[in-house]
């Protein structure tokens, strides 16, 4: 349920109906809008709530919202979430890159290519120094070393940093040097993990669970949202289907979907939609013409030689290219590239 003020209540007006909410057990969350000032309503709502409401001083009207996801719906909010990563704004109309390798292996092979990615126009750096692998076998990452060399790109070049926490016990740690906090598939329904990140404060990018339909991924992000952090940034990384010849199948439909039923950004990782560096680039393009707030993509030095997802990795060759041909179709969209909009120069 929404609560719809009346324009020119008073504080006191609102205090109280944020008071009455509490008493019944309900959260309310406000937002100011440029006309009026809604509260959303969380929590299990009874059928007289409504009428007692509307009786309250300030308060003009109250609404129901029909979908099972509020906070992040746009019934809730009509108005684009823009999420602001150390003044990187992911939603504001341009394409924000985040870039980097799947994992961060060593600080040679960090430090060239948050360098490499930066020169070539990213926004943002990206690296795993906690991974989710397949096998218990595989490089699972170097934890907080691998951190600590993240913010040593950061403080070079200045790119905000992106990394994915696994686990509850590793919230601090991650916090501690992360300015995004990544959410991978494998844990996108991990509930009591999804809350303990979002009281942390930070940006949240969340991935789209690997079997999660459009309704189970917004309800993970309504488990960010009601826990008071808006900043969640929305990740179409590919779903599983009987197709096997690519890593995933890219859901473009999800793009222009989602963007109309929620306020929130939404980007594309094209790297583990597709699995082939080869295929990267077209899918990158598609899914910016279809309507994606940003790109999350895959860098690495050496591919051949990559600890982790080397087949789907770009080259620094192969990633200028991508950034050049994303520009020239973000441009047709009417977009602009987030670190053009900025006035760096790629
Ligand atoms: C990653 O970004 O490196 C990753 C593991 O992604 P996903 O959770 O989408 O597989
Ligand atoms: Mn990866």
């Amino acid at each position: 349920m929404m609560v719809v003020m009346k324009s020119g209540h008073s504080r006191d007006e609102f205090d109280g109906v944020m008071r009455r909410l509490e008493e019944v057990g309900l959260s309310g969350h406000p937002i100011e809008g440029a006309e009026r000032t809604v509260i959303g309503v969380v929590g299990i709502v009874y059928p007289e709530l409504s009428d007692e409401l509307e009786t309250m001083p300030g308060v003009d009207s109250t609404v129901r919202i029909s979908s099972p996801y509020k906070l992040c719906s746009r019934e809730f909010k009509p108005a684009d979430t823009i999420v602001d990563v150390k003044g990187v704004k992911v939603g504001a109309g341009t394409v924000a890159v985040i870039a980097g390798p799947c994992a961060v292996e060593s600080e040679e092979q960090v430090m060239t290519t948050a360098r490499a990615v930066k020169e070539r126009g990213a926004s943002m750096l990206r690296g795993g120094a906690f991974k989710p692998r397949t096998s218990p076998y595989s490089f699972r990452g170097l934890e907080e070393e691998g951190l600590k060399l993240l913010a040593q790109a950061r403080a070079e070049t200045g790119l905000p940093v992106c990394t994915e926490v696994m686990s509850e016990a590793t919230v601090d740690v991650v916090a501690r040097y992360a300015d995004v906090m990544q959410i991978g598939t494998r844990n996108a329904q991990n509930f009591f993990l999804l809350e303990e990140v979002a009281k942390v404060g930070k940006p949240v990018l969340l991935k789209r669970g690997m079997s999660a339909s459009v309704m189970d991924w917004l309800l993970a992000a309504e488990y960010i949202l009601a826990k008071g952090n808006r900043n969640v940034i929305l990740c179409e990384r590919g779903i599983r289907t009987f197709e096997t010849a690519t890593r995933n199948t890219m859901d473009i439909n999800a793009i222009p979907l989602v963007k109309e039923l929620s306020h929130l950004p939404v980007i594309a990782d094209p790297s583990h939609g597709t699995g082939k560096w080869h295929l990267v680039e077209p899918v990158c393009l598609g899914m910016v013409a279809a309507g994606a707030d940003g790109l999350i993509l895959e860098v690495h030095p050496n591919p051949d030689h990559a600890l982790s997802d080397g087949a789907q990795s770009l080259t620094f060759d192969s990633f200028e290219r991508v950034m050049q041909r994303t520009a020239t179709v973000a441009h047709a969209v009417g977009k602009r590239m987030e670190r053009e909009a900025v006035g760096a120069t790629a």
